[in-house]
């Protein structure tokens, strides 16, 4: 048999035998997880990806999926009724999307 169809041979073989591994540890707590689970979590286990989403801030974003077109107006609204300064373009762009009067002017 040609040196090729040896390497070829053994390759099949050694494949066969051995498996990439299934699963490894969580970078956060060591604790030994399917490689799906790591692959999906940020290479951590379901419970310290729950800890990682708990630990990070809320961030209000814009979501048309569930507002619709106009997600980002609706946004802009929320943070400014909780005392986050707008631009005056700002003010004026959510306040038109959303038909709202100024209050500013008028
Ligand atoms: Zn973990």
């Amino acid at each position: 048999m040609s040196q090729y169809g040896e390497t070829v041979k053994r390759m099949k073989a050694a494949s066969a035998a051995e498996e990439p591994p299934k699963e490894g540890p969580c970078i956060e707590c060591g604790k030994v997880t399917k490689n799906e689970t790591l692959s999906n979590y940020g290479a951590r286990c379901f419970k310290c990806y729950e800890a990682y989403l708990a630990a990070m801030p809320k961030v209000d974003t814009a979501d048309k999926r569930s507002e619709g077109p106009k997600a980002w107006a609706m946004r802009l609204k929320r943070l400014e009724a909780t005392g986050v300064r707008l631009s005056s373009v700002q003010k004026t762009m959510w306040r038109a999307a959303l038909r709202e009067p100024t209050h500013d002017q008028d």
